[in-house]
């Protein structure tokens, strides 16, 4: 078989393997193609330029093609993972392509035949499962998309409802959802996916994928949109059910979007079927809803330049197991809105809070428990290995030990309830592993020798023979020895004869006459030897030749028996590893708790928010680290009927952003199920959460426009309800000052009359504080500041009241400007509030006496009457007046 693509300038034609190559490569033109060639992966033409470049590897040419050389650059199979892992990173997609055939077998079809390749997967970020690709700590999962016509009559709606499927390939998570077009981004920034797939006409449509552009997810098109009939045909066929009740209540635009992930899974796994769980629905309704800039704007799960480090879940995670990480991730992601959940979650820690020893225990055996989802999905997408049988058995071993551990305690509901689902199969499948499996088995099942000794007769027969062939051999020479009667029989072996006896000449004469001559056959006359063979060597040196093949296919074999009784009990091992992780949470937040002395809140379905030296744990764990101490700070939002809004003033620097902030992650741990950072802390659950920074704050999200931070007060404001927590940061100072401050001013207006929700808003406009005069439910609070021998001095402690206002120049003054303009600042400091007292804000407030009318909700819109007022009747000509007059009476009947 010719694999080199000849040199041939006049041929214009490909060689068979370079026609081969282009075949497969059209085929997947948004991959890389891993072209496999012995021990290589090559990679061709665009491919390899992109690919040398990339990975730094060297580029070379191999062959023409139409004339021209064909550019190349190969990565070595073994070491094909870390490549991988680089360009995956970097945003390429892979498309493997493997020999399915021995280069033998193609020979035979003929000299110019190419060995048959295909495509054995396509490598995505979204879709890998490779320990060494996957970051241990976070899920890696993607989304597929589907929509419907049809919006819910919400106004920021565009008239579709998406539906949302999320799949985890690597841990066999499968959730959908259906959101509309205004929360799908919320809900992906929720959910994270490493890429989101959909039709071509979603990807296509530039509305929304400019809403999904700040995800930092590829955008991969799926082709037509598959829906309705075909789409519950998919799920059925993939989950292997005759009918869809089992799954729960899935809306249309859910099943299209699962259908959607399923087509994915195929495409790019090739047929190879994950243990992917049912698609259960999110039901979002229990959920805080946290939209996509107030997740980014909290330092949630990632700081504003993308880290981990520095955020609320680096901060807080205290897991032992990645899995565990990975489900407390979850839960800061979507915390829940029932006061009951909450409870039994917080009823979890505080168990594990009072048992320092069991909760040690639990943790040293969960730390050295591997991640069984994660085995388990390769195993079943035929991409795992010994060591993932290893990882089987051992969690299988951690889960007996635990269930040991709480056999004598009375655990609270939830942990018992996660202790019960770590039996399984009644330890059967863990003595099948055990007694087959090697200590220590290798990641690769190629390299062998995993099956313990003992466990199959056959396969040790094939393993000493190839082993100890020498040894088998030396023992048959004593046994012929003793037989022929003589000392000096000797077995040797040449490439010739391979095994063979060698006796000298006189001893050969006697061997070739019975009765030896039944045992021995005569092969050859030397000089002064003869050389024998016999059946029982002939046969031995056969087995010693296919020893090494026999004993891999053997091993082989029963790594596929063993993984198929592993994969019997998929489920199972399912529950035992979301078991794991569960306790895992409940026993790391309760290690927090006692480590940063946290509190259990207390999480109802009031309207209260009553939080007592509350600290913000990030800013204090770094202040810490510093030798510094956090000033904790009360809050005290709720009020019977509506949320108040506390104005917090005070200069720059002064802690109130840091104060903001933390009252609103006091609210995302405690109903997440974790204790809070505060003395005491006492909520009604909150449902929706905003948190916004003005625009010239917002630094780090480098898309500082005044019209960005307007589109989403707006969307606060629109959707904003009496349960929900709004934080505003410096709202109104994108702008001039008068703009921003009437802003600020109408924006507060709408939050005590319209929303009515609890919430924190800080600003450097001082003239709002006067609004607690006209507004019940609006209060003062400002940063103290100690003026120290003349050095200003914060204490960042909140106190009600509104802030001295002559910090600025004060702070100026102390920063070193020259006296000359701190003088003159001083003077036009009292001008302007010797004016503002000539006519104060109280007077502009009587001014505006219309303000609570117009902070209600907007009339809803009548088009009769919106058409009558843009008619002009003096600028009309008769005809236009007749035709305006026939559009009215259209629009009265269609009314
Ligand atoms: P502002 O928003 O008023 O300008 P920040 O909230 O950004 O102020 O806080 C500025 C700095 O002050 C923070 O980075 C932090 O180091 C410190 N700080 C804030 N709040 C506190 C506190 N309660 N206790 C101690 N230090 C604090
Ligand atoms: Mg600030």
């Amino acid at each position: 078989m010719d694999e080199k693509p000849r040199s041939d300038d006049k041929a214009a034609r490909p060689t068979p393997m370079m026609a081969q190559y282009i075949e497969i490569k059209s085929a997947n033109p948004d991959c890389l193609l891993f072209y496999r060639m012995g021990d290589f992966y090559e990679l061709f033409f665009e491919d390899a330029e992109t690919a040398s470049r990339a990975l730094g590897i060297m580029l070379t040419k191999r062959g023409k093609h139409q004339g021209a050389d064909i550019p190349m650059c190969g990565v070595p199979v073994e070491r094909a993972d870390d490549y991988l892992q680089k360009l995956i990173s970097l945003g390429h997609r892979v498309a493997v392509c493997e020999q399915m055939e021995d280069p033998a077998e193609a020979r035979k079809r003929g000299n110019k035949s190419v060995v048959r390749r295909d495509v054995v997967r396509l490598v995505t970020p979204g879709t890998i499962t490779e320990e060494q690709l996957l970051d241990p700590a976070r899920p890696n999962a993607f989304a597929a998309l589907s929509r419907l016509r049809g919006g819910d009559g919400n106004k920021l709606d565009g008239g579709w409802r998406y539906g949302l499927a999320c799949v985890d390939i690597s841990t066999g998570a499968f959730d959908v959802a259906e959101v509309g077009e205004a929360e799908l981004a919320g809900e992906l920034a929720r959910l994270e996916p490493r890429e989101i797939v959909a039709a071509e006409a979603i990807c296509a449509d530039a509305r929304l994928t400019s809403q999904l552009a700040h995800l930092d997810a590829p955008l991969t098109a799926l082709g037509r949109d598959v829906g309705g009939e075909s789409a519950a045909r998919r799920l059925l066929d993939f989950f292997c059910v005759a009918t869809l009740e089992g799954f729960g209540a899935l809306g249309e635009a859910e099943i299209a979007a699962a259908a959607a992930a399923i087509l994915y899974v195929e495409r790019t796994q090739k047929g190879k079927r994950p243990a992917l769980r049912r698609p259960s629905s999110l039901r979002r309704s229990a959920t805080l809803e946290i939209d996509a800039a107030t997740r980014v704007n909290l330092e949630l799960t990632r700081t504003l330049k993308g880290e981990r480090d520095g955020s609320l879940l680096a901060t807080i995670d205290m897991s032992a197991t990645p899995a565990g990480a990975r489900l407390l991730a979850e839960r800061i992601a979507a915390p829940s809105t029932e006061p009951e959940l909450i409870a039994q979650r917080l009823d979890a820690v505080s168990f594990f809070v009072a048992a320092p020893e069991l909760r040690a225990r639990l943790r040293a055996i969960l730390a050295r428990a591997p991640d069984v989802a994660r085995a388990l999905s390769r195993l079943s997408l035929q991409r795992g290995g010994p060591r993932d049988l290893g990882n089987i058995r051992a969690a299988l071993a951690a889960a007996r030990e635990i269930v040991a551990l709480f056999s004598a305690q009375e655990a609270a509901s939830l942990v018992a309830q996660e202790i019960a689902e770590l039996a399984v199969s009644d330890g059967e499948l863990e003595r099948a592993i055990a007694t087959r499996l090697a200590d220590d088995p290798p990641l690769d099942k190629r390299a062998g020798n995993f099956i313990a000794q003992g466990f199959d007769a056959e396969l040790d027969e094939a393993r000493a023979l190839r082993d100890e062939s020498r040894r088998v051999i030396a023992s048959l020479q004593q046994r012929y020895v003793e037989l022929a009667e003589t000392k000096q029989l000797k077995i040797k072996h040449n490439n010739f004869l391979g095994f063979f006896i060698e006796v000298p000449q006189a001893q050969g004469e006697r061997l070739l006459r019975p009765p030896f001559d039944a045992v021995f056959t005569h092969r050859q006359t030397m000089q002064d030897a003869m050389r024998f063979s016999t059946r029982e060597l002939a046969e031995l040196e056969a087995k010693i030749a296919s020893a090494a093949d026999r004993a891999q296919e053997r091993e082989l074999a029963l790594f596929e028996e063993l993984a198929g009784a592993v994969l019997a009990r998929a489920q199972e091992l399912q529950r035992l590893a979301q078991g794991f992780a569960a306790l895992d949470v409940f026993a790391a937040l309760g290690e927090l708790a006692v480590k940063r002395d946290w509190t259990r809140p207390h999480v109802d379905s009031s309207l209260d928010f009553e939080i007592i030296g509350g600290r913000h744990p990030v800013v204090e764990a770094s202040l810490e680290a510093q030798g510094k101490i956090f000033a904790a700070n009360d809050c005290d939002l709720g009020d019977a009927r509506a949320g108040k809004i506390a104005v917090v003033t005070g200069p720059n620097m002064a802690g109130k952003s840091t104060y903001l902030r933390q009252n609103a992650l006091i609210a995302i741990l405690a109903q997440a199920g974790s204790f809070v950072p505060a003395k005491s802390a006492r909520l009604g659950a909150v449902d929706r959460l905003f948190s916004r920074v003005g625009a010239a704050d917002d630094l780090a999200r480098g898309r500082s426009t005044f019209m960005v931070e307007m589109v989403e007060t707006a969307a606060i404001l629109n959707c904003a309800g009496a349960r929900s927590l709004v934080i505003l940061d410096e709202i109104g100072r994108g702008t001039a000052t008068f703009d921003g401050l009437s802003i600020a001013w109408a924006t507060i207006e709408h939050l005590h009359e319209v929303n009515r929700a609890r919430a924190l808003f800080a600003t450097h406009f001082h003239e709002l504080t006067q609004l607690t005069k006209r507004m019940g439910r609006l209060v003062n609070l400002t940063m103290k500041v100690k003026d120290h021998a003349g050095e200003v001095v914060f204490l960042h402690e909140v106190a009600k009241g509104a802030a001295d206002r002559s910090y600025g120049v004060h702070v100026a003054e102390l920063a070193g400007l020259p006296a000359s303009v701190v003088a003159r600042a001083h003077a036009i400091l009292a001008e302007l509030e010797a004016a503002d007292r000539r006519a104060p804000v109280e007077k502009l407030i009587d001014d505006l006496p219309l303000f609570a009318r117009a902070a209600q909700a907007a009339p809803p819109k009548d088009a009769l009457r919106e058409t009558l007022a843009a008619i002009d009747p003096d600028a009309l000509t008769p005809r236009e007046a007749l035709a305006a007059l026939y559009e009215l009476k259209a629009k009265a009947a269609r009314a």
